[in-house]
């Protein structure tokens, strides 16, 4: 597979995802904070490096891809250097189109048990802020009477697409930061 087809085959797997987490916000009602991002300040934020290859594809397209590959070799802030704290708007994450698979999962996802059930995974303030709506879709959840975007599912499909870039976790900035360098690395190969 070439790295555009790889890209387009990822894409693919987010646009069924955000189609999924919208139809579960739909008949849930459950919504991110208006400018929370909290979520993006947890310091162990875990990613895979297949699902930044979209972000760092189109960094080598713009010509930013050697701009923050020094910015993320040089820092050893283990929060996402994508994230601007002080950014007007919904959230804080300057590459919302791009963000990675767990970015999209997380609030609005759910994992398996080792009894097989579903559990509903969702952030403190959605919690405790839409309490009520939160009891129900976890309800609707586990008892399977409502559709939820499975964790496991959609890591099965980025699997699919490359084993070997989305065998290991690393922590969201050297996540990205492998992404870039596999990226640049794809080119410099074939402009040889
Ligand atoms: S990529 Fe965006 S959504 Fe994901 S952790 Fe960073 S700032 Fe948050």
């Amino acid at each position: 597979m070439s790295l555009d087809e790889k890209v387009n085959a990822i894409e693919q797997v987010f646009e069924k995802l955000d189609a999924e987490i919208s139809q579960f916000q739909g008949w849930s009602g459950l919504h991110c904070k208006w400018g929370c991002g909290k979520c993006c300040f947890k310091p162990d934020i875990e990613a895979t490096i297949l699902e930044f290859l979209p972000f760092a594809n189109w960094l080598y397209h713009t010509e930013k891809a050697f701009e923050w590959l020094e910015r993320l070799t040089q820092t050893d802030e283990s929060i996402c250097l994508i994230l601007n704290p002080t950014q007007a708007g919904a959230g804080l994450c300057t590459e919302y189109k791009h963000r990675g698979l767990i970015c999209r999962l997380f609030g609005f996802s759910a994992r398996t048990t080792k009894h097989g059930s579903k559990e509903l995974v969702t952030c403190e303030i959605i919690k405790t802020e839409q309490a009520e709506l939160y009891t129900k879709a976890a309800a609707h959840v586990e008892q399977e009477k409502e559709s939820v975007p499975v964790m496991h599912n959609y890591y099965m499909q980025l699997h699919a697409i490359d084993y070997e870039l989305t065998r290991d976790f690393y922590p969201i900035n050297q996540a990205i930061q492998k992404a870039i360098e596999t990226v640049l690395a794809y080119y410099a190969y074939r402009t040889k």
